[in-house]
């Protein structure tokens, strides 16, 4: 979400759950208001209705949106003021809003609203002393903000859904009821998302994955934690082993680590610091404290440290498909795409700053190989530079973001420049993938890090035979596995390429007496590496091959006398209706070519 237009749109639609928030309250009256932030495509805002004698229902929904219409034409201002904690609590309290109330508290026990279990015992987040108040209209909230200046800027919204949704995720907490929403810069662009919303709902990676028995996320096992399910498995492994091959081609090498480590490896990585809320409890083991690694990197680390290098050495590339877990809050968790415990196809590289320009060529030329492999023609490509706050001298920002506008441009690569919004630790470029629907996924990452190396003390040996200091590049190019296959699967509706599909080939014997030859070419089909279903169930044609269609098999061979005796095939392709007959040599030769042109 790092680039502009994101940005603005973002505060667009979350300036109108605001909106949303106070046509509530004019057309209820009595409401206690959760809270209204912005997720994936439009936002959403909790009520409890409980105190006003009705209940939302999707009827009111038009309701709602009328009034919402009716405020936009007033103009009504977004109007700030920030306040002390304590005149806070008790203007919250005066407007009975106990979930604001309970925020506030919070916020002054541990410095932040967004709790998990463990982070209640840790006090050790900054106390604010002010917060600020967002006055819209009668409707106060407790908001960060931004938001827009005046609800006049507000052209193009629906309200989409209602929907249960538990105070902070947690089902001890009273059930309040979250209406969904969109908002775009204009009425074309959300005539054309609404349009989508439907092709987006048959896509969903969720039901799809649930019914191609891909994977599952269960209650019982934990939210945001992914059971891959054998035929899941085998497109993971597919891809890993591509990834694998494709990485060790281009001079990576490939490496393990564990999914703990002590605490003060993340302490010196500064992630304990910074990225508290997003880490779990750390755990004890003997007398030393663990943690559940967010990250691999201070893993490889380790690994570069474990020998002194030479600039003859360099670049050192470690690449990982290493399993991190990082706590989200259940409410942002969906599916695939945002889970607690995750596969990043990660890699480190150690190089020299005059090897820096180079490494992101060859690392953009894969990310753009890999997209390509998987189908996605289009991407929007985004360089973030220094940021106000920030570690490194000028000198460093300067020739590091050169490398990258160098790198960029030597790959014709377009890209826009996102000013100030690199980390605090150097440079970056953000890779979107635009889906058939024309929807941007997270994509590739490349990060250049002039931090650990720092905190870490990593050296080289220069050709002088002094230390030097390397920089570091992290970078991912499918995201994680999980994600990639949620994208993938809504990309292609879970109709996979061959290569990929799970099944390939559907064989269906008409009858007993068909059996036996069918099983046999079964066989002889799996000989060439091909995975093949037998279907020996007795059930019709028509139901059988409904049935394959539904599983999304690329290729349905029904097997009866006419193929017995002439000894050729009927070949039915997934989605056509016309049937092609080949002999069993060029349907195998057909097949094979197209897994290895990866179709
Ligand atoms: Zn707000
Ligand atoms: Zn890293």
């Amino acid at each position: 979400m790092e680039n502009k237009s994101q940005k603005r749109i973002e505060i667009l639609r979350h300036s109108t759950s605001h909106l949303m928030a106070l046509a509530v309250l004019e057309l209820f009256g009595n409401v206690k208001f959760g809270i209204g932030p912005v997720i994936e495509n439009g936002f959403y805002y909790d009520f409890d209705l409980t105190g006003s004698s009705s209940k939302l229902t999707e009827n009111d929904l038009p309701k709602i949106e009328e009034k919402m219409k009716e405020l936009i034409e007033k103009g009504l201002k977004f109007e700030k003021k920030e306040i002390s904690l304590e005149e806070a609590i008790g203007l919250f309290k005066k407007l009975n809003q106990p979930y604001k109330v309970e925020l506030l508290e919070d916020l002054k026990k541990y410095g932040t609203t967004e709790i998990n279990s463990w982070s209640l015992i840790s006090q050790s987040k900054q106390i604010p002393k002010t917060v600020t108040i967002y006055q819209l209209g009668k409707f106060i909230d407790l908001c960060r903000g931004p938001h827009l200046k005046s609800t006049k800027e507000i052209k193009a919204f629906k309200l989409l859904k209602i929907a249960g949704a538990y105070w902070r995720g947690n089902e001890k907490n009273p059930m309040l009821q979250r209406i969904y929403g969109t908002a775009f810069f204009t009425q074309k662009e959300l005539d054309q998302y609404l349009i989508n919303l439907k092709e987006i709902e048959k896509r969903d990676h969720r039901e799809i994955g649930k019914n191609l028995d891909f994977f599952s996320i269960s209650e019982e096992l934990g939210a945001g934690l992914v059971l891959w399910h054998p035929k899941g498995a085998i497109i993971r492994k597919i891809i890993e082993d591509f990834w694998k091959k494709e990485h060790e081609k281009r001079g990576y090498q490939l490496v393990y680590s564990p999914h703990i480590g002590k605490l003060n490896l993340w302490k010196k990585s500064g992630h304990w610091e910074f990225y508290r809320e997003n880490l779990y409890s750390p755990i004890k083991i003997d007398e030393d404290e663990y943690l559940i690694k967010p990250m691999n990197c201070p893993f490889h680390i380790l690994i570069y440290q474990s020998q002194i290098r030479s600039y003859r050495d360099l670049p050192l590339r470690y690449a990982e498909l290493g399993t991190v877990y990082r706590y989200e809050r259940s409410g942002v968790l969906h599916g695939l795409v945002r889970a607690r415990g995750f596969t990043q196809d990660d890699a480190h590289i150690f190089c020299t700053y005059e090897q820096l320009e180079k490494e992101i060529i060859d690392v953009l030329k894969l990310s753009i190989f890999m997209m390509k492999t998987f189908g996605f023609k289009n991407y929007q490509v985004v360089l973030s530079t220094k940021p106000k706050k920030s570690i490194g001298s000028d000198q460093i920002w300067e020739k590091a973001t050169q490398a990258l506008k160098n790198a960029l441009e030597k790959t014709k690569v377009k890209y826009e420049i996102d000013p100030g919004q690199g980390a605090f630790y150097g440079p970056k470029i953000d890779i979107k993938v635009i889906d058939v629907l024309g929807r941007a996924w997270q994509g590739p990452t490349i990060q250049v890090d002039f931090n650990f190396p720092e905190r870490f003390d990593i050296n080289y040996i220069d050709k002088n035979g002094k230390k030097a200091r390397p920089v570091m590049i992290h970078r991912t190019v499918l995201g994680s596995m999980e994600r990639f296959l949620g994208c993938l699967i809504e990309h292609c509706k879970g109709i996979f390429p061959v290569w990929l599909s799970p099944v390939q080939i559907y064989l269906a014997p008409v009858g007993k007496a068909h059996w036996q030859y069918t099983q046999k070419l079964g066989k002889e089909l799996e000989n060439f590496g091909l995975r093949v279903w037998v279907d020996l169930a007795r059930e019709t044609i028509p139901y059988k091959i409904r049935k394959a269609e539904n599983q999304k098999i690329p290729y349905i061979l029904v097997i009866g006398d006419k193929e017995m005796k002439s000894k050729t095939l009927n070949v039915r392709q997934h989605g056509k209706k016309k049937l092609k007959r080949m002999s069993k040599k060029q349907f195998i030769e057909k097949v094979l070519k197209e897994i290895k042109n990866k179709k």
